[in-house]
């Protein structure tokens, strides 16, 4: 439970940031001619929250981790509580099922598939391979 909230959290972290500073760009942007003094304080608050939102980040980042470590260790694909069997072994734990991948710390992988993906033989070129 607490594994799927922070892997949730997370995957939306950095939108839903992004989102917040566009809309406090919209008020501000509407202070700038109505009360000038609110825009500048916004500025001001903008700089110095970034830190605290990217710690903030951080901190999600390694609790879902956290999270994820005892699943991959134990065999189970932390996204669909799938048992792996032997085919379950690092650097890149690939579920089976689902198709999600984990990296050895917990961290979910995002490089590309490349159990599915097979090299494409030397002939295939637009050359014939010469
Ligand atoms: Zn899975």
């Amino acid at each position: 439970m607490v594994q799927r909230v922070l892997a949730a959290v997370r995957s939306r972290y950095g939108i839903t940031v992004f989102f917040l500073y566009l809309a406090a760009f919209g008020v501000a942007f509407v202070g700038t001619f109505t009360l000038p003094l609110l825009a500048i304080g916004m500025v001001l608050a903008a700089i110095f929250m970034l830190v605290p939102a990217v710690l903030l980040g951080d901190l999600v980042g390694a609790m879902s981790r956290a999270a994820n470590r005892p699943y991959i260790r134990r065999g189970t694909c932390p996204t669909c509580r799938a048992d792996q069997g032997a085919a379950w072994e690092g650097p890149v734990y690939r579920c089976a099922f689902c198709a999600s991948a984990f990296e050895e710390d917990g961290d979910p992988h995002d490089g590309p598939d490349m159990a599915v993906r097979e090299a494409a033989p030397a002939t295939a070129g637009p050359n014939g391979g010469r």
